[in-house]
């Protein structure tokens, strides 16, 4: 491009959405251009640059081979992130939120400024589009809070440098509840299919109706929709609770018995039901309960190995 004298440089210092009028690829946060000062056109300072610089295009689509390299690359970016400095944004305390930047992940190592990027490009790939006041984000749920970016969604994760969280329940209404009252107990069953003391057992309890296991096991962790939730806490007392879904489910230790009692199972979608297995420890054991608006089919299909009976209103599933 030839300037002319209204151009003028430009250091471009503030975030925000960039393109090369020349090249319509990406102007990153930093950088050197020319600005026609006529009507604010921003151009690459030639062409080499823009030869270099980044496309602006949606994320690629996420296709993972298998179940397992799903959830791999969901518990990667959710420990990153979770591993994080926060810090509240104080200047808003009306919106309350927590936000980290790119910088204090850089000056760690290059493999974490690397996450950085990885975490940025999973929010956008598997995180679910949500609307608050005027603005549209995709938003990834891991445990009660969710997380998203203010980049445009066509901006090249590589330039994201701020990254935000809140807690989901702050904005958003309570899923609805699972159980209307609470489930008639058929704990001797559930007992009998873990095959074993529960005091030596550590159980994630999605649903959280399994109250001898919140007394009992070895450690204890229930998920699942929030007053569901406050009234397992009322019952017990000593239960240690999460709202959040399967999908947004993150913790490094996995369990000897995932358990989702009373038709807790209907609740879960097909992506969720294949995780299950792969939150227990070697030899642990998966048992579901669903109600009969589920087919056997929706379990079979999913755990082709599984054993399962009929009992009263339920099918009990056991997946070893
Ligand atoms: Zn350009």
């Amino acid at each position: 491009m030839t300037t002319a004298e209204e151009d003028e440089w430009w250091i471009i210092s503030s975030p925000g959405i960039r393109k090369c009028r020349r090249c319509k690829r990406w102007i990153a946060q930093g950088e050197r251009i020319w600005r026609r000062q006529t009507n604010g056109a921003m151009y690459h300072i030639d062409e080499a640059r823009c030869a270099t610089a980044l496309p602006m295009a949606d994320p690629p689509p996420f296709v993972p081979a298998t179940v397992e390299e799903y959830w791999q690359v969901f518990e990667r970016a959710a420990a990153s992130l979770e591993s994080a400095k926060w810090t509240f944004a104080k200047t808003m305390p009306d919106v309350p939120h927590e936000w980290t930047h790119r910088r204090s992940w850089k000056t760690q190592s290059p493999e974490r400024d690397a996450m950085f990027t990885d975490a940025v490009l999973r929010i956008k790939q598997l995180g679910i589009e949500r609307r608050w006041r005027s603005m549209v984000n995709r938003k990834l749920d891991i445990n009660d809070r969710y997380y998203w970016v203010m980049d445009p969604i066509k901006a090249p994760a590589e330039v994201g440098w701020l990254i935000n969280r809140a807690v989901r329940l702050t904005y958003e209404a309570a899923p609805p509840q699972w159980f209307p009252t609470w489930p008639a107990p058929l704990e001797s069953l559930v007992t009998e299919a873990v095959e074993g003391p529960l005091k030596d057992r550590s159980v994630l309890d999605i649903g959280a109706t399994w109250v001898a296991a919140t007394q009992e096991a070895r450690r204890y962790l229930a998920i699942g929709p929030p007053k569901d939730l406050v009234r397992l806490n009322e019952t017990t007392g000593c239960a240690l609770i999460l709202e959040t879904g399967v999908q947004g489910f993150y913790d490094p230790l996995r369990f000897d018995v995932v358990a989702a009692l009373y038709g807790a199972a209907n609740h879960l979608s097909r992506t969720e039901l294949e995780r299950l297995p792969l939150l227990t420890t070697p030899g642990g054991v998966v048992i579901a309960m669903f109600d009969k608006t589920a087919v056997p089919t929706v379990f079979t299909a999913v755990w082709p190995t599984c054993t399962w009976r009929e009992v009263g209103a339920y099918y009990f599933v056991v997946v070893r």
